[in-house]
């Protein structure tokens, strides 16, 4: 069987670390195994869902390379649901309920103050609810009769579970101005599009019962289960809580690499850490779900930024180019990108080097002595890393310089920067002319 699973996002924000986390083991987990990936948005809440939200996710994914295999929004879905409420209603699983909010706090705070849990059941709503029903004053909400027994899972993280029905009050699916509660639009959705495995947060290990029993009660097979615990920030607190989750927009800002976002979600929790060298294949290659532990994993978003770093300093030429290419960089070979690469934050800073080589600067000149007794050393031409070294050699060796005195002001001359690439990588870039002229002061 192709498995198929979903990541189910409520457009109420942009997609922060927590929830691309869920995105990236959804997608890998379908990529490994030959199977589909689906966007699906929970969007039924119209009050806290934004339209401008549905494109920033679809934007964060993109930038990610979470590539998908189609895209629903629950708010177009209606009729999938009218379809499964109708099999619910035939079967008498649904029933309609007429109490109000304020009603509703009551039978809870009765419940309260005689000490017992408050289960809404069949009949539960008072006389005065069902007086309002025969007259036809108030449009019902439904709920689903749950029924007694126990419920028995294996999650493919959490191993066995088992709810029992009676200690739950029966769930809303309906509301009254008849749209539908994600608990049971996301199972109508799961059976339409044929979820094979749902992967999702560990804060939906408690709705997995009554979801199974919806399934059930649809006389349908449920898809498999796996839950991931919780994200912790570095701090230990949750990292869904506001503010603590870097969104991922920020970190794109940054200039962070999109592959080193995905290889330190994808690792998480697995006892094995992400690596310069991940890409799809290696994550692909590794990716087991029952890798994934129970208990809570800790990300720190530095960790991140320090990867993209080693990755960008470990990248090949031919996973550049196209990226140089779109940056209208195409004129970068492969000598240039090795010598800049060990000093890259991000990867735009590539054209800082490329104006630095080839267009005019006015260069910053410290010792004016020194410089003109460097460029009088300079050979005619500078071929390679060789030439140049031996050329720095020849000035340490005529000035008595070393170290950052040496350095620092042939650096300043020749780049205008106080760091960068190495010199001697460098040189062959400005080439010999350009060098010249820098050293001797002039805008070159
Ligand atoms: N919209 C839910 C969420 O964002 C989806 C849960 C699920 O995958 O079933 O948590």
């Amino acid at each position: 069987m192709t498995p198929r699973v979903r990541f189910a996002p409520s457009p109420t924000g942009r997609l922060h670390l927590g929830n691309a986390r869920i995105a990236v083991v959804n997608w890998l987990f379908a990529r490994c195994h030959g199977g589909r990936f689906f966007l699906r948005f929970d969007d039924t809440d119209r009050e806290r869902c934004r339209p401008g939200y549905l494109a920033a996710v679809c934007e964060d994914l993109d930038w990610l390379g979470l590539d998908r295999d189609g895209e629903y929004r629950q708010s177009e879905r209606g009729a999938v649901y009218e379809a499964a409420f109708a099999r619910l209603r035939a079967r008498d699983r649904v029933y309609p309920c007429y109490e109000t909010p304020e009603e509703l706090a009551a039978l809870r705070e009765a419940a309260r103050r005689a000490g017992r849990p408050f289960r809404y059941r069949r009949g539960t709503g008072p006389p005065e609810a069902e007086r309002r029903a025969r007259e036809g004053a108030t449009a019902p909400h439904w709920r689903f009769a749950l029924g007694e027994g126990r419920i028995r899972w294996q999650d493919l993280v959490f191993g066995a579970r088992e709810q029992s029905l009676a200690e739950l009050g029966d769930p809303v699916v309906r509301r009254a101005d008849g749209g539908w509660t994600y608990l049971f639009a996301s199972v109508a959705d799961d059976l339409d599009l044929g979820t094979s495995h749902v992967i999702r947060g560990e804060d939906h290990l408690a709705n997995t019962g009554v979801q199974i029993a919806l399934f059930e009660a649809l006389g349908a097979v449920p898809p498999a289960f796996a839950h991931l615990p919780l994200l912790l920030g570095p701090d230990g607190r949750p990292l869904a809580k506001r503010g603590a989750a870097p969104p991922l927009a920020a970190l794109r800002e940054e200039g962070v690499e999109p592959r080193a976002v995905v290889a330190v979600l994808a690792r998480l929790g697995t006892g094995r850490p992400a690596d310069p060298g991940d890409d799809r294949t290696t994550l692909c290659r590794d990716f087991d779900l029952a890798a994934y532990g129970r208990s809570p994993a800790r990300l720190d978003p530095r960790e991140i930024r320090r990867l993209s770093v080693r990755m960008l300093r470990s990248m090949s030429f031919a996973e550049a180019a196209p990226r140089l290419r779109a940056l209208g960089l195409g004129g970068i070979d492969e000598r240039f990108w090795r010598a800049v690469r060990p000093n890259l934050e991000r990867f735009e800073e590539v054209a800082d080097w490329w104006r630095i080589c080839r267009e005019p600067l006015s260069p910053v000149r410290e010792d004016p002595g020194f410089l003109e007794q460097a460029a009088a050393l300079l050979p005619e031409r500078i071929e390679d890393a060789d030439r140049a070294a031996a050329w720095i050699a020849a000035v340490a060796r005529a000035s008595g310089r070393r170290g950052r005195d040496l350095y620092r002001p042939l650096r300043l001359a020749l780049t205008g920067q106080e760091h960068g690439p190495e010199l001697k990588c460098l040189l062959p870039l400005l080439g010999a002319a350009r060098a010249r002229a820098r050293l001797e002061g002039q805008r070159a």
